[in-house]
């Protein structure tokens, strides 16, 4: 029954015809689709509901789906959906992009000589230091277990640079951890200017640059 043909029913004249079995035949029809549309407009209200509480889920499981449970940041997955849109809107609006991939030095030391738990605040804490130096809408992923990657838009290389001194010197610091001292090593790629670079490239680049960091002796930066 479509809410036309109810709409007509309601219509109909009253009374409906002289004939009294036809008379109460109409207004049984009028009840019927009164009551129809009633249920129908439920309905539509309870579709409603439900739409809206599906897509707070979805929103829900979309974030849970995304973030790195122990830091906050986002995670691989969040990495793979986010550095693609930001990698083209810097194509597109002819704005830089910088990556950064940083590891933790030596932090397998931390776990052997402090204990996991211990290891697992200096994540947490490392994770936080580089969030506090960066924008909003830079995008901080924890890339792998010590491993954290940095995506900017639109910041200039000096600035970029300034930031990771502030995270190195912040973290020297640091006194969280009272007999070790946390460094991370650094490998960075900034493009400015119109630039046909993929993902990949640009992850090996910054992977390559991390690997000289940590053989050239570790708590650099190399861009
Ligand atoms: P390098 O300076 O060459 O990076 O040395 P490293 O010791 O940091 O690197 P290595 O790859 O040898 O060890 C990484 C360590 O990170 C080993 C692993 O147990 C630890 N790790 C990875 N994920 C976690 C985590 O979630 N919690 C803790 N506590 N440790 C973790
Ligand atoms: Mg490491
Ligand atoms: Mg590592």
């Amino acid at each position: 029954v479509s809410s036309n043909s109810l709409e007509q029913i309601r219509a109909l004249p009253r009374p409906f015809s002289r004939v009294r079995e036809i008379n109460s035949l109409g207004r049984g029809l009028q009840n019927m689709s009164n009551r129809l549309s009633d249920i129908m407009q439920n309905l539509e209200q309870k579709v409603a509901q439900r739409t809206s509480h599906l897509l707070n889920e979805n929103e829900t499981l979309m974030e849970q789906s995304t973030t790195d449970e122990l830091t906050g940041l986002y995670n691989r997955r969040g990495f793979n959906l986010l550095s693609e849109q930001a990698l083209r809107r810097a194509q597109e609006q002819a704005l830089s992009f910088s990556m950064v991939l940083c590891d933790i030095d030596h932090f397998k030391y931390v776990n052997d000589t402090q204990g996991h738990s211990v290891g697992d605040h200096a994540l947490v804490a490392v994770a936080n230091v580089l969030k506090e130096h960066f924008r909003p809408d830079d995008i901080c992923v924890r890339y792998g277990g010590e491993e954290f990657m940095l995506i900017m838009v639109g910041m200039t290389q000096s600035d970029v640079m300034e930031r990771l001194q502030k995270v190195r010197s912040t973290l020297t610091d640091y006194a969280g951890l009272p007999d070790i001292t946390l460094t991370l090593s650094f490998g960075m790629t900034y493009l400015d200017g119109p630039f046909q670079k993929s993902l990949e490239e640009l992850i090996q680049d910054v992977d390559a640059k991390l690997y000289r960091a940590k053989n050239e002796g570790r708590d650099r930066i190399v861009s």
